[in-house]
């Protein structure tokens, strides 16, 4: 993946979070506050801002960038977390162009950024649920001898089949397990948003 590639991954997710939005508000307004797409939106728009000057120097930095403008941009449960994973994806990606195991370092430091912020273990109808299979499909498909972007489709179809598992999952963390048992039966928003994000990236790296 270069920078390039980086950027464009970026600029895939601002687009398909545009176009799902009102989905995602849809599916927070059954259990939660119908926030979830119009502060995603919000901030991917102000990312687009934000990476639309110079072009950055490293896949690391256009990750951070990404995260730090999240984190400033986005209020709820979802900007902190989302900005930090980006910001913890990126981090230890400090050249031009990386390879699908300094990916996969990257992915694994978002997903202890999440925990570390959010507390929340699989099971518990988070993003959690569609990341954490993600990354573990992931690795498994490198350690099969597969390139990134073979490895990027399986993390999108495991982060698809970990959004839709949540439905059947009674919340643990967030918003949603104020509600107990009643929120049972309804797609975590956040699981959903992880999924377009390995979506995306699947598609980005398919193209090139
Ligand atoms: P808020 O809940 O503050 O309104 P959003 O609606 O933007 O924020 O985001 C809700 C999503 O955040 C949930 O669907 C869930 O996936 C995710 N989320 C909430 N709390 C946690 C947590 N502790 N750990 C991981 N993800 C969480
Ligand atoms: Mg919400």
């Amino acid at each position: 993946m270069t920078v390039v590639q980086a950027r464009a991954w970026v600029e895939a997710i601002a687009a398909a979070i545009a176009e799902q939005a009102d989905h995602l508000t849809q599916l927070d307004s059954a259990i939660g506050d119908a926030d979830h797409g119009a502060n995603l939106r919000r901030g991917f728009a102000a990312v687009l801002t934000a990476l639309a000057g110079p072009e950055s120097p490293t896949v690391g930095d256009v990750l951070v960038k990404t995260g730090t403008t999240l984190v400033a941009s986005v209020g709820g449960a979802s900007g902190p977390l989302y900005g930090s994973v980006f910001r913890a994806i990126g981090k230890p990606l400090t050249s031009h162009a990386i390879d699908g195991n300094q990916l996969l370092a990257g992915l694994r430091d978002g997903l202890t950024a999440i925990q570390r912020l959010g507390a929340a273990v699989p099971g518990d109808k988070t993003m959690v649920d569609a990341y954490a299979p993600a990354v573990a499909a992931f690795e498994r498909e490198l350690q099969a001898g597969g390139t990134l972007a073979s490895a990027a489709a399986r993390a999108a179809d495991a982060a698809e089949d970990g959004m839709r598992a949540t439905i059947s999952l009674q919340a643990r963390k967030g918003r949603a397990s104020y509600l107990g048992a009643r929120s049972i039966g309804h797609q975590d928003p956040g699981a959903t948003s992880t999924a377009l994000v390995f979506r995306t990236l699947a598609t980005v790296m398919a193209a090139s």
